[in-house]
């Protein structure tokens, strides 16, 4: 099942959404729906967390979490 990043053009806030079918998206921290699409992924699961192959910092991390982050 795909897994969209977007960022929020409201708020800047970033999250990863599994999108089912023709679900709208909308941030859940502002309720915009004004989101970029990052980029997809097909998420690998490791524990709770979904990682991504980004090679670029911090491209995982969201307001709540920077635990993958190297910097
Ligand atoms: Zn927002």
């Amino acid at each position: 099942m795909p897994i969209f990043e977007y960022k929020c053009s409201e708020c800047g806030n970033r999250f990863e959404k599994l999108v089912r079918g023709k679900e709208r998206v909308s941030c859940p921290a502002c309720s915009s729906r004004r989101l970029t699409k990052l980029f997809s992924t097909f998420g690998v699961k490791s524990g709770d967390k979904f990682t991504t192959s980004s090679g670029s910092s911090c491209d995982t991390c969201s307001a709540t979490s920077c635990a993958g982050c190297k910097d």
